[in-house]
């Protein structure tokens, strides 16, 4: 049996591989805790279930425009007016399944083959993929010492004739890092400056800690034309914790956008009414479980760091929005892969290795479950890594002793 030569290349989801092992141990009966999963644990907003089944009742489910229901692109309209200050026509709108599928298809629309697009690490590990399979050629630049901001300098430098985008996403998974005000104004200036491309992936936007706030791109806009640079990412997967859903949008000028309606419309054709009108009813309706989402992740992350902090050995950089950390573990191992393996194998931890996202001897852990899985998972890594700590631990029901560190 053949299978192409792209297919070969692209690289299994390290998150999703994670997922199965550790879902194969559960049921085997082990008591695995994940701090590896990637979407929130909290309920789907009333509004959303009312109205998509008031669709689903409706028995009228069909296709719908490419671009989306028009109460779903006026709920997007509202919301970019809300959260960005930036008034935006339906010609700006183009809904999809899911803000992985907004990315994917946005790729499509604007790069040619061996076009380059700059990512910022540490990175979601679908861009690169994703960029190799529109044939493109991801460029990471990596921030400098220990930060998780890259120098504007060193993305100058990245920077070609070839390079099409530059892909800004802050909050950042897998980070939790909220990029400075300063450093969008200056990105958004070099890229009107260059005529590239900025994609902001702005998925964890509501979710920022401590009084933060992400900022606007929009807001350092000086070009405010139809030949606009700046391009939106944005979804209900996040901060709706709705991920079950797959609706996103992308915001962008019109000509990308109806360059990507025809992309769109030849794959999908349009993401399923039902879930539309959802995401519809979540945009439109009471705003509360945003915040009381973003109130739990925020004690979470409290519990999380502070939990890090007493940990010999690792440096932590506090996240300041999204549901994940990501700990500099280079004083146990600079394998990230290896360690992650470790980790499951002996402590059944599940924790995403920062290698997957441009940031080798790291580990991606999440603080979207319960307070009892943050503690016990630390602690369960604290006893497999740490030889200063007790060698003996409870996992589950049985009584493990540490006979290798
Ligand atoms: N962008 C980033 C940075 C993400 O972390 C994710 C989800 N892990 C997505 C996009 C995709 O979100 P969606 O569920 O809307 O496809």
């Amino acid at each position: 049996m053949s299978i192409s030569q792209l297919a070969k290349e692209i690289k299994e989801s390290a998150t999703l591989a994670q997922n199965e092992k550790a879902r194969i141990l559960r049921e085997r009966g082990e008591a695995v805790i994940h701090l590896g999963a990637g979407e929130p644990k909290s309920k789907v907003p009333i509004d959303a279930i009312l109205a998509c089944s008031a669709k689903l009742t409706s028995g009228d489910i069909r296709y719908t425009p490419t671009q989306g229901i028009p109460a779903l692109v006026k709920a997007i309209i509202r919301y970019t007016e809300d959260n960005y200050d930036k008034a935006i026509d339906p010609e700006n709108v183009i809904v999809s399944a899911g803000a992985k599928q907004a990315f994917y298809n946005l790729m499509m629309t604007i790069l040619n083959p061996q076009d380059e697009v700059v990512l910022l690490a540490p990175y979601w590990v679908s861009y690169p993929e994703i960029v190799k399979m529109l044939y493109g050629v991801p460029v990471a630049v990596k921030p400098e010492d220990g930060r998780f901001q890259p120098r504007m300098e060193d993305i100058v430098r990245s920077v070609s004739s070839y390079t099409k985008a530059i892909v800004v996403n802050s909050p950042n998974n897998p980070s939790g890092a909220v990029y400075s005000e300063d450093f969008i104004g200056e990105i958004v200036e070099f890229c009107e400056k260059k005529d590239i491309y900025l994609v902001m992936d702005d998925i964890y936007q509501k979710l920022v800690f401590n009084g933060k706030k992400a900022v606007s791109c929009y807001k350092y806009a000086k070009d405010d034309s139809e030949n606009s640079r700046l391009i939106v990412i944005n979804g209900v997967s996040k901060a709706y914790a709705m991920t079950g859903f797959r609706i996103g949008w992308t915001i962008a000028n019109r000509k990308v956008t109806r360059a990507m309606i025809n992309v769109a419309a030849q794959n999908t054709s349009c993401p399923s009414v039902v879930l539309q009108a959802a995401a519809a009813g979540a945009l439109g309706g009471i705003q509360s479980s945003v915040e009381n989402l973003r109130l739990t992740l925020e004690n979470n992350r409290e519990v999380m760091v502070s939990e890090l902090n007493a940990f010999n050995g690792i440096k932590l950089i506090p996240p300041d929005g999204t549901f994940y950390c990501l700990p500099d573990f280079s004083a146990y191992s600079k394998d990230s892969t290896a360690l992650a393996a470790f980790l499951l194998e002996k402590a059944l931890v599940v924790a995403v290795p920062g290698g997957e996202f441009g940031m080798e001897g790291h580990l991606r852990l999440s603080f979207c479950g319960s307070l009892k899985e943050i503690t016990q998972g630390v602690a369960r890594i604290k006893w497999a890594l740490d030889p200063e700590s007790p060698n003996e631990i409870y996992i589950g029901d049985r009584k493990l002793r540490r006979d290798w560190a």
